[in-house]
């Protein structure tokens, strides 16, 4: 599912998915155990690590550096 929302970081219109759950676990890393996950989305821009919950866009985060989706590598 993928929702189009303005992104705070990118400061344009992007592409929002839910969060995978591998990243629902580095947050949980971060906000505690007890952070409720199952609501977040993330921006889909490349290079782009916000996240936030749905309807509440000024309680954004950044997702760890490794989750950060780099450009395909051009030859
Ligand atoms: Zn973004």
């Amino acid at each position: 599912m993928i929702r189009d929302r303005e992104c705070p970081t990118c400061g344009s219109m992007q592409e929002f998915r839910r969060l995978h759950d591998d990243e629902k676990a580095a947050v949980r890393e971060r906000k505690g155990a007890r952070y409720f996950v199952d609501d977040l989305w993330r921006c889909t821009a490349v290079g782009c690590l916000t996240y936030f919950p749905a309807g509440r866009r000024h309680e954004h985060g950044l997702l760890p550096e490794k989750f950060r989706k780099e450009e395909a590598a051009k030859e």
